[in-house]
């Protein structure tokens, strides 16, 4: 038995609300297509290689010889099964592939192979979490459901040549397994499917299922939007194709949402139509109209049987485990998920879960974390900030990837050393970190000695600087000594603004209050 999971009445983001008049809901479902993570086809042995030269990887079943017949690719069904049981959903011990014929040059059989009539896996739930409109702390929670995972085959793919005028078709990809996930129109806005897909793409990574890189093309997605008045049906919907970044995605669902509402409000009719995303413009455009539902002639795929599972269950006792997929097993071998990592970085470190967020969202960055944690052995709630405002800050203000980080784990863990052994104050230890970004191979111990930057802590020093201010700053003493303390912060800035930020400040403090306040 499935545990029955609760839907949250919808809440509705700040942009959704802000950017649609109000008598209008939004409804947003994607089909998404991942290409399964394998070294071969989903029926054929040939390889499966990103970027290899074109028509390289082409067997006679790709290219659809006559008399070839398909083999399935057993890590191709493991990897459905997984990524089905990562999703909440039931997997079906038995499943069927079917025919699904269209007419287009990079599809030489004339059909694609597909699973329309009973798919692998359904009934699935995917729980999403996001940043309710630029407030750091307030995530939302959301679900939708999957309503299936599907096998299939990849098409070819025409090259266009404009200036031959020419059109190339290359097989490489034809015959390559996709996972199809569809989802249930459960989302209302651009950003929810964006998390939605962000979600899932941090799942498929973690199984190793999929590489799910949208710019790759290995996670294709394709958004369906439609709007209606509250308490009245679903309106007609319009499918967005060709869009490869999350980001586009949220944009392109905005788009159409705004464009749809202001038709209806203009008297005018959605037509359904597959539109696409110019995002020069940041438009949707149409591709082609539907003109009612194409036919695809469905038909049960003549050359493959059912596909069977076992569990520990039903398993044959006449089989041995490497002749059938067994559903418990891999069940078991399930790796940690995104959501269970996140829950665990919050156990062990004692951060906030939105921090937690941020170091599984941002490739790379939990382990950069976890690197300076350990070598460091200061308290975790210290570093998280470095890592998520000073770190990750710079790198997106530079639009770095983690990876390309000049500012190693071990520097960044000796740099937080160095602050917490009190060598230097923490304003001295963003002007080290500063330097350390610049990327010169020096150590932080050395940029302290070059730049002098270590703290004061010799009293006498200190002394001597606080009494120059305090003499110099009549005024401000005054009012201190009629009661205005907070002009007394204006007193230590100016101490740490002689000191470059490295006077100890404690010390700075107690030494204004003996000389102003005697
Ligand atoms: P089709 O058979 O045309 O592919 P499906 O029922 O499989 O239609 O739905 C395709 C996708 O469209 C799903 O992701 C689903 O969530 C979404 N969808 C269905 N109806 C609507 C609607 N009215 N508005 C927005 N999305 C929808
Ligand atoms: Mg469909």
């Amino acid at each position: 038995m499935k545990p029955l999971i609760a839907l949250p009445t919808p809440v509705y983001c700040l942009s959704c609300i802000l950017e649609t008049s109000l008598p209008w809901e939004s409804v947003v479902g994607l089909e998404i297509h991942a290409q399964i993570n394998s070294a071969s086809k989903l029926f054929s042995s040939s390889q499966v290689k990103f970027a290899a030269p074109p028509n390289s990887t082409v067997s006679f079943f790709d290219a659809s010889l006559p008399g070839t017949l398909p083999t399935i690719n057993r890590r191709c069904v493991e990897a459905a099964v997984m990524t089905g049981l990562a999703l909440n959903c039931t997997i079906n011990k038995k499943s069927l592939f079917d025919r699904k014929h269209y007419f287009y040059a990079d599809l030489p059989a004339g059909y694609q192979i597909t699973q329309q009539r009973l798919p692998i896996a359904v009934d699935g739930i995917l729980t999403y979490r996001y940043q309710l409109g630029t407030s750091w702390n307030q995530m939302v929670t959301k679900c939708v459901r999957i309503k299936q995972v599907q096998l299939e085959q990849d098409s070819g793919k025409s090259l266009h040549d404009d200036i031959m005028h020419q059109t190339l078709i290359d097989l490489n990809r034809a015959g390559i397994g996709l996972m199809e996930i569809v989802m249930e129109p459960d989302m209302t806005c651009g950003e929810e499917a964006a998390a939605a897909v962000r979600e899932l793409q941090l799942i498929l990574q973690a199984l190793e299922t999929s590489h799910a890189n949208m710019s790759e093309g290995q996670l294709r997605v394709d958004a369906n939007i439609s709007v209606h008045h509250p308490g009245e049906p679903f309106g007609v919907r319009t499918e967005v194709k060709n869009i490869n970044s999350a980001r586009f995605l949220a944009k392109a669902i905005d788009y159409e949402i705004k464009r749809q509402t202001q038709i209806l409000d203009d008297g005018g009719t959605i037509l359904n139509e597959t539109r696409a995303f110019d995002y020069k413009l940041g438009i949707t455009i149409p591709m082609r109209d539907k003109e009612g539902k194409q036919d695809y002639r469905f038909m049960p795929e003549p050359n493959l049987p059912p596909l069977v599972l076992y569990d520990a269950k039903s398993l044959p006792s006449n089989m041995n485990a490497d002749q059938v997929i067994n559903i418990d097993l891999i069940r078991e071998r399930l790796p940690e998920l995104p959501s269970v990592i996140r829950e665990r970085l919050v156990e062990q470190y004692g951060i906030l879960l939105e921090h937690s967020h941020t170091l599984v969202n941002e490739d790379g960055l939990q382990e950069y974390f976890e690197t300076v944690v350990k070598l460091s052995k200061v308290d975790p709630k210290k570093i998280i900030g470095w890592v998520i405002k000073d770190l990750l800050g710079y790198l997106r203000q530079q639009n770095l990837p983690i990876k390309q980080s000049v500012v190693s784990p071990s520097s960044l863990a000796e740099l937080i050393i160095l602050l917490e052994k009190k060598v230097i104050s923490s304003s001295a230890a963003k002007q080290v970190f500063q330097e350390l970004c610049q990327g010169e191979e020096k150590t932080p111990e050395q940029i302290i000695k070059e730049k002098n930057l270590g703290l004061i802590i010799d009293r006498k020093q200190i002394e001597d600087i606080c009494q120059k201010i305090v003499a110099s700053h009549k005024e401000e003493v005054t009012a201190i000594q009629h009661g205005n303390l907070k002009v007394m912060n204006k007193l230590i800035g100016l101490v740490q603004k002689t000191t470059k930020g490295r006077a100890d400040p404690v010390l700075v403090k107690s030494i204004l209050q003996e000389k102003v306040l005697p």
